[in-house]
């Protein structure tokens, strides 16, 4: 089945077709730093990382641009606040966004560029829009003309016309139409501000995203995402500057990708209602791992409900997907009984279950129905672990292998388990590794000494920092509950 993907411009799923053969071009908005990632950040990047691994996954070459808005009114204000410069507050934020994100485990972009570093581009690209009579100049500031691009409105199916009875009537008279917005806005006091044709000044929003996609991924390319608040106004003015400055008959960009809302407890996330979570302080409860899962377990266009319920809940099925992993590793280590049959039976199943995986992702990226082919997957490694500590069930390596290499594609490709399939320990995990065998062999002791009170002392206590321990053929085994 091939790839589909749903396109906000034509509000439906298309199948995908790269401008180039074989290479994947992406744009993705980014932040303005100007404060610590919150979980609606969190959202769009977990959901194109997963994209992104995807179409790697398809062999597809991907080349992924986001920027960072580091000159912006927000960023400003917070400046002044502090008394230092505009730079400070996007630099150390930029640097909170990196140490968030990486976190999330989520893999870098090709190139992140900022507005400061690209005002000769934005310049450029204004200047073309005043010369091809897009755009206006008024006492130092330029406008967009939206009048003039007649596709204006496509993406979020606005009519100009409409837009124009509807709007509110302390509209800037200055602008011919009240849809128009600025390209360049020149210089208030105590703002940063940098030369042009127009005087001192800086770039308007919009013009930067423009600016920075033409140069970086050509006129034309395939993927542009970003959350579905960005539709209206910034995606709908970037096609009208792009397309305007470029004058080509090919669209600006191919598949344009919108992720859903994030509620908080079924209301809008928003600052005045003090439920706007920052990232960092999710993560002293819950770990990186489970915030990621969380998020995919949803379909990226669907609305994502943010509570401390659907939050354990995610903790719960995590775990439950990381005993598959346990025991797939603990199958590693069992000598192969080679038995054929076995083998073709549990090739079998990894390969349909890798089928269905690959269909559900296929389907506009359904990372929630990829996951439920995960659990079946793991469901299915359970039985046959099972089976073989028991006895009743001979190991074969070759359809091991194929159980393992399977679980790993889908575990890679959502982005979990990194650290199990790598086997990298850091130094304080080994040593509680070490502890633990140390602990265990204590209660084993004690227990063959039939001195139950210790044993039972030295379960309770596990249990009492939420470790559990679990007797198994093998031995006993723990886990962190
Ligand atoms: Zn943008």
């Amino acid at each position: 089945m091939a790839l589909k993907v749903y396109n906000t411009m034509t509000r439906q799923k298309e199948e995908f077709i790269p401008h180039e053969a074989g290479k994947v071009k992406m744009y993705v908005c980014g932040v303005t730093p100007y404060n610590h990632p919150h979980i609606g950040n969190a959202r769009p990047f977990i959901t194109w990382d997963v994209i992104k691994r995807y179409l790697e996954h398809c062999r597809y070459e991907v080349f992924h641009v986001q920027n960072f808005t580091d000159v912006d009114d927000k960023i400003i204000k917070a400046a002044n606040t502090e008394g230092v410069t505009w730079d400070v507050i996007a630099n150390r934020y930029i640097a909170s966004y990196f140490e968030v994100m990486d976190k999330l485990n989520i893999r870098r972009a090709d190139i992140y560029p900022t507005v400061s570093d690209h005002m000769t581009e934005i310049i450029n690209i204004v200047e073309g829009l005043v010369a091809k009579g897009y755009a206006y100049i008024v006492d130092g500031d330029v406008y967009y003309s939206v009048e003039k691009f007649n596709d204006y409105g496509k993406l979020s199916g606005r009519d100009i016309e409409d837009m124009k009875a509807g709007a509110r009537v302390d509209v800037d008279e200055r602008k011919h139409h009240p849809m128009d917005f600025a390209l360049w806005k020149s210089a208030k006091p105590g703002e940063p501000a940098w030369e042009s044709p127009w005087g001192k000044g800086r770039p308007g929003w919009h013009i930067e995203c423009t600016a920075m996609s033409l140069k970086y991924l050509g006129n034309s390319f395939d993927f542009h995402g970003g959350g579905s608040d960005l539709i209206f106004p910034h995606h709908e003015n970037e096609i009208a500057q792009s397309e305007a400055f470029v004058e080509e008959s090919q669209p600006f960009v191919r598949y344009w990708l919108h992720n859903g809302f994030i509620t908080v407890n079924e209301e809008k996330m928003s600052k005045s209602l003090g439920n706007f979570f920052l990232v960092k302080d999710i993560l002293e409860h819950y770990s990186p791992e489970v915030l990621r899962f969380f998020v995919l377990s949803t379909h990226y266009r669907s609305p994502l409900d943010f509570s401390d319920e659907r939050l354990s809940e995610a903790q719960r099925s995590l775990e439950r997907l990381r005993t598959a992993v346990e025991n797939v590793l603990q199958l590693g280590k069992m000598p192969d009984a080679a038995n054929e049959n076995k083998a073709d039976e549990l090739v079998k199943v990894a390969r349909q279950a890798e089928e269905d995986f690959c269909k559900a992702m296929d389907d506009d990226f359904n990372t929630a129905l990829a996951i439920s082919v995960m659990f079946g997957l793991a469901k299915e490694i359970n039985v046959y672990y099972n089976g073989v500590i028991a006895g009743k069930v001979q190991h074969t390596a070759k359809g091991y292998t194929a159980l393992r290499e399977t679980y790993f594609m889908m575990a890679n490709i959502i982005g979990i388990f990194v650290q199990e399939q790598t086997g990298k320990v850091d130094d304080s995990q080994e040593l509680v590794e070490q502890l633990m065998d140390i602990i265990i062999e204590i209660r084993q002791h004690a227990r063959q000494n039939k001195d139950w009170a210790t044993a039972d002392k030295v379960r309770d206590s596990l249990g009492a920092v939420g470790i559990v321990l679990e007797d198994s053929p093998q031995g006993v085994r723990w886990k962190k509950r």
